[in-house]
């Protein structure tokens, strides 16, 4: 498996883009020493994985996409879902492109190279897990782990065809994931099916005592799950999610969707989630706030670049940041910032918070009655490279339907449910309660 793994990586890697960094030799040994071993029984014993570039890998080169840790070569140690993957006897291919630091939709933003959608390489694979959904669209590995802050694993799983989760927050550890929204971040699998997505996560999933935000929550066996039974399952399908600027290829591929679940004997009914409109808004406010927060550590003295032409202290800290930052990434530290300032604090971000809870509270009440809800991933399917690049509020837009499941912390999945006519792939998501990717896994499983 490794060693189809590298070979596909050499076929088709120059046209995908999707790798930053190889571990070819490091991998091909440990695939050895598992051949040699006694005990294979491990659930992911042998599988090629791939790991985005902001979860930290012991010894392996981990740069968030940025050319301020393009000499971040030697991690010290592993994130909690690295630890966890060895343990299983998972081999990691090696790291996966991003949009810089998480932020963007469509990894133009990797201050490397763009990955491209592996369908059509004139699209963009979404972001900003756009390497790690590529790369098992397009079979360099069989699973890869994303992150997703405001839709970074569901949104490219969409675009690239394959299957995407993002877990309830605190689900799995965030430990040694590089932070950008703390609040929000959830490191997720992407897969491409349902039942590889159930496996991986019951291998990371689980409380950690290095991350104060993981819950100590049980972890059911997710594949007990996957019974495609969903007689009974009450969906519920936001009016918000279908509205205008919803691309009727889009919408037709959700609907043909509900009626399979409706043979399956489920049953839909339309509802409203009266907040969602202000979602964006919120979404960028928070997460610009936490992310100017997040990246102060970047000073060039702990981490990464410092610039040579600094003559003083803070000119250092001013150079560093200047020169190893990206445009989007000063975008959002200048937004974060002035959202933080005294005198406009309460005026933005305490409102934002505010309405955080509205977005949260529209969702808690649907599951008084609802099983999941069920809607597109995004609005459309991928777009062109260099289509949406030079304007931030139409990409910012782009995420409208996968940022309120992170406001609102609950979890949500993308699988594919059909294609545009230019033959580009439409997710569809379904949105589970807290702590009920059980259910979420039993509805995808039934309909895929
Ligand atoms: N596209 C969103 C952003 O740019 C979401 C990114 C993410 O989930 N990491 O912030």
């Amino acid at each position: 498996l490794v060693n189809t793994s590298y070979e596909r990586i050499n076929e088709v890697d120059d046209k995908v883009k999707a790798f930053l960094t190889l571990d070819e030799e490091n991998a091909r040994s440990r695939a050895k020493e598992l051949d040699d071993a006694d005990d294979k029984s491990a659930s992911l014993f042998g599988m090629p994985s791939g790991v985005k570039d902001n979860i930290v890998t012991k010894a392996l080169r981990t740069t968030c996409g940025s050319q301020f840790l393009k000499n971040f070569e030697d991690p010290l140690y592993n994130a909690t879902v690295v630890g966890k993957l060895n343990a299983a006897d998972t081999v990691t291919i090696g790291k996966l492109n991003m949009d810089e630091f998480a932020m963007g939709s469509s990894n133009e933003n990797s201050s490397y190279t763009p990955t491209r959608n592996p369908w059509n390489t004139d699209y963009v694979p979404g972001g900003s897990s756009g390497g790690s959904a590529a790369a098992v669209a397009a079979g360099e590995v069989l699973f890869s782990l994303g992150s997703d802050t405001g839709g970074s694993i569901r949104q490219p799983a969409a675009f690239c065809g394959v299957v995407g989760l993002k877990p309830t927050y605190g689900r799995v550890s965030r430990f040694g994931l590089v932070a950008f929204a703390s609040s929000l971040d959830q490191i997720g699998p992407i897969t491409r099916n349902v039942e590889d997505n159930a496996r991986v996560l019951e291998v990371i999933a689980g409380h950690d005592s290095m991350d104060s935000t993981s819950a100590n929550v049980d972890v059911p066996n997710y594949t007990e799950a996957l019974t495609n039974d969903v007689k009974g399952l009450k969906i519920a399908v936001p009016k918000e999610y279908l509205a205008e600027g919803v691309d009727p290829a889009v919408k037709e591929s959700v609907m043909n969707a509900l009626e399979v679940y409706k043979s399956l004997g489920a049953e839909w009914e339309e509802v409203s989630l009266p907040h969602s409109k202000y979602a964006v808004a919120t979404y960028y406010l928070l997460a610009s706030s936490e992310a100017s927060a997040n990246l102060a550590r970047f000073d060039g003295v702990r981490y990464g670049v410092r610039s040579e032409k600094a003559e003083n202290m803070i000119d250092m800290f001013k150079m560093s940041r200047s020169e190893g930052f990206g445009e989007e990434v000063k975008r959002r530290i200048m937004l974060g910032t002035f959202a933080l300032s005294s005198g406009y604090y309460d005026a933005y971000y305490k409102k934002a918070q505010k309405v955080r809870t509205l977005i949260k509270n529209d969702f808690d009440k649907i599951f008084e009655d609802y099983d999941v809800v069920i809607g597109p991933t995004t609005p459309t399917p991928a777009f062109k490279v260099g289509e949406k690049v030079d304007d931030p509020l139409t990409m910012y837009a782009n995420d409208i339907l996968t940022i309120p499941v992170n406001l609102a912390g609950v979890p949500g999945i993308s699988v594919p449910c059909g294609f545009s006519s230019d033959g580009l792939p439409i997710g569809l998501q379904i949105i589970g309660k807290h702590f009920d990717e059980s259910t979420v896994y039993r509805a995808a499983y039934a309909y895929e």
